[in-house]
């Protein structure tokens, strides 16, 4: 399935000066003119750049309206050496994507699978809650959501507690005990912006231009750029997963 009409990018958004949001916005349209099973998301994290100030973990629970619980992209903050020399690293750890995932085979329903474009998604129709998925996945990924609200057992619930959200480009209100409430969530690399044109909300809100998002298969993105840089690394190489988000160091 090609993609969809979408409004003209700025002029800015063309050539090899260009910022790396408007490059990567770029890139994106490109990718949505192809079949999907011919993109390939990926998604690298410079490791340097990221400061641990956690936008991004701050605008996906935003974006995605997550309730209390629920993360898809925390930032792991680490303490490395021993007084005095001692440094922090902070990690950004969404869901890997990975291309040969332990959570899918462990699903007994087959509510979680693999699109042609790999990203790992959950239909949460389907999904009847027994979180194998949960325990099987190595990095943490996925969490439950048990129908909590931020704003419970105060006087009222908030309104953006019960607005809609649209992943997996279905519109849904967390109400009643309807899906996904009870239902596995995880990251989906923001599935239903992508499809209007928008790059993750991780990546937009990036204060230090840490993340970037693209389609590896394009010779012209950023990400395939980045991903052949000798200092790529993976999380767990050793389990096997072949993650789909890569790591600067
Ligand atoms: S990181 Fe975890 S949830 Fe994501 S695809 Fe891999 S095993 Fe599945
Ligand atoms: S919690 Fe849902 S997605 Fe996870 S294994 Fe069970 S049915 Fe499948």
């Amino acid at each position: 399935m090609a993609g969809k009409e979408l409004a003209p990018l700025p002029a800015a958004a063309a050539g090899p000066e260009a910022d790396v949001l408007l490059r990567m916005q770029a890139d994106l349209r490109r990718a949505l003119e192809k079949p999907v099973a011919e993109r390939r998301w990926v998604m690298v994290i410079d490791l340097r750049r990221c400061m641990g100030c956690h936008s991004c973990t701050i605008a996906c629970i935003a974006e995605n309206k997550l309730p209390p619980g629920v993360v898809y992209r925390p930032v792991i903050d680490e303490e490395i050496g021993t007084y005095p020399h001692v440094s922090r690293v902070f990690t950004p750890r969404p869901c890997m994507q990975c291309d040969s995932p332990p959570c899918v085979p462990v699903c007994p329903v087959a509510a979680t699978f693999k699109r042609p474009d790999g990203v790992v998604a959950i239909d949460y129709d389907r999904c009847i809650g027994c979180r194998y998925c949960i325990a099987a996945c190595p990095y943490n990924a996925r969490t439950f959501d048990f129908g909590e609200y931020y704003t419970e057992d105060t006087p009222a619930l908030q309104p953006y507690e019960k607005a809609p959200t649209y992943e997996y480009g279905q519109k849904r209100v967390r109400s009643g005990g309807a899906s996904p409430v009870g239902n596995a969530r995880k990251c989906h690399f923001c599935l239903h912006r992508l499809e209007e044109g928008m790059l993750p909300a991780c990546v937009t809100s990036c204060v230090g231009r840490a993340t970037y998002f693209g389609d590896a298969n394009d010779p012209e993105s950023l990400v395939h750029e980045l991903i052949g840089r000798p200092n790529v690394q993976v999380l767990k190489p050793e389990a096997g997963t072949m993650p789909r988000v890569y790591y600067l160091v």
